[in-house]
């Protein structure tokens, strides 16, 4: 059996896919990562804490960058795209677009090109909360730790001042687009998901009302590395927060948005609600829920946050968010489903609970794959391609982890038996 035939191909370097490359590697195949990306590491780089330990989502990627540095069977390549893929399990025919970072790999991330360039572009780690400067490190534990030129700036003299002010020859501002064709024996497709966009459900006011952020955006908030430096505050004046609203099923398990439920908002949101204690001891933080799904062993996580009297868990689907004018927060109403009675609190923001949507909902592989009504993946189909992780249905990280490591050995055994 050749190399190429032993070779697995993983499209999406968030944590399902590192999962799949570092233990296919670790059983002997080769693996090459495909990642959209300036960085690996997916969603999870821009978590604040993982539920249920709390503990900083740096803990866990670093272990798996440090892996993945030091297996010389994984490949990467950031900024990268799959262009084309032709042939069937066992032969894999696959080519990839590697974007140009402009930056090659004798960057030490000093950040002179930084310091030098003015012109800013929206920073996609914070969902557009903050700019960055065009010439700019992806975030704080970026790997590889390594700047990267925004295209909007090549062919200007901004570039060129960036470049001369490096010492170390790494800005290289005639790198061009690489297509580079790989034979593989496997493809496993592991591009993960996206919030939903809440903009689409008007009565949220999300885009509309300063004060209302999706999960994803306070998820940057509470982040030390963050657009505000870790302070939970109003977007509209800089207040400190004393008082948030989370609003559960933000889409999901909605009929006009997303029918089916995206499984881990309940956790993220109880996740959120002791960044917002934490932080400000003398701030209330209320839950609106539908139902509250922390399965398994995430019951004890729920019942450690509820008994918290300033977390105010309430049965309630909101129906409309409103700016306070008198307080210049939101006032979030709705009916209360076990009472009865009308809910209508004045708080200082709104969290919307976004669903997740997978990545195959809009970039699909050119091969064949079998989807549900939602573009989650429901099996690999005649094109044999294997999936892992959030494009199989919203999972948390332990779950990803769990999902990839199983695709792995599937992929191995594709290699194996052709
Ligand atoms: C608000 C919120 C908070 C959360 N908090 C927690 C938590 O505390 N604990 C926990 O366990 N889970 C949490 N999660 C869930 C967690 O984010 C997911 O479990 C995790 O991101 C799944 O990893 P993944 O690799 O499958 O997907 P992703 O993280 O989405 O990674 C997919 C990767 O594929 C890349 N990609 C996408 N399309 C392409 C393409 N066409 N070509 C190449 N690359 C591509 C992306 O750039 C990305 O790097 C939270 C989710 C939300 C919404
Ligand atoms: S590109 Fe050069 S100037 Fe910019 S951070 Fe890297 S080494 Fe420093
Ligand atoms: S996990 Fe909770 S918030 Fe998310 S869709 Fe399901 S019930 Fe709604």
């Amino acid at each position: 059996m050749s190399d190429e035939e032993r070779k697995i191909l993983v499209v999406g370097g968030g944590i399902s896919g590192m999962t799949v490359a570092l233990e296919a590697a670790e059983a002997g195949a080769d693996a090459v990562i495909v990642e959209r990306n300036p960085y690996l590491g997916g969603r999870v780089a821009s978590l604040n804490q993982y539920f249920p330990k709390l503990c900083p989502p740096s803990c866990g990627l670093e272990i798996n960058f440090r892996r993945i540095k030091q297996n010389p069977k994984i490949k990467f390549h950031t900024l990268a795209e799959v262009e084309s893929i032709a042939g069937s399990a066992g032969d894999y025919q696959v080519t990839v677009r590697v974007h140009p970072r402009y930056v090659n790999d004798n960057c030490t991330a000093c950040g002179k090109c930084e310091e030098v360039c003015s012109t800013e572009v929206p920073d996609a780690v914070n969902y557009g909360m903050s700019k960055v400067k065009a010439a700019y490190l992806p975030h704080a534990m970026a790997f590889p730790f390594k700047y990267v030129l925004a295209p909007e700036i090549i062919g200007t003299e901004e570039a060129k001042k960036c470049q001369e002010a490096c010492a170390y020859s790494a800005i290289d501002l005639e790198m061009k687009p690489q297509t580079i064709t790989y034979k593989v024996g496997a493809v496993v497709w592991a591009t993960g998901w996206e919030p939903y966009d809440a903009t689409r459900i008007d009565y949220l006011g999300l885009g509309r009302i300063p004060n209302v952020l999706t999960s994803v955006m306070f998820e940057r908030m509470a982040a030390a590395n963050g657009p505000t430096g870790g302070k939970i505050e109003r977007p509209s004046d800089g207040k400190e927060v004393k008082s948030v609203a989370f609003v559960q099923c933000a889409g999901s398990r909605d009929e006009n948005h997303l029918a089916y439920c995206s499984g881990i908002c309940c956790l993220a949101s109880l996740k959120q609600a002791t960044y917002v204690r934490d932080q400000i001891p003398d701030s209330k933080a209320y839950i609106y829920y539908i139902d509250v799904r922390a399965m398994g062993r995430y019951e004890d996580f729920y019942t450690r946050v509820d008994a918290d009297e300033s977390v105010v868990l309430t049965k309630c689907k909101i129906a409309r968010i409103s700016e306070d004018k008198e307080t210049g927060g939101v006032l979030v109403e709705g009916e209360d489903i076990s009472g009865g009675s009308m809910v209508k609190q004045v708080v200082d923001l709104a969290v919307l609970a976004v669903g997740m949507v997978p990545g195959t909902a809009t970039v699909k592989p050119g091969l064949e794959m079998e989807y549900d009504d939602f573009g989650f993946v429901t099996a690999p189909g005649a094109s044999g391609i294997i999936p892992a992780g959030c494009v199989k249905a919203p999972m948390e990280v332990a779950a990803s982890v769990q999902d990839s490591t199983a695709a792995a050995l599937r992929a191995i055994q594709v290699t194996v038996r052709r």
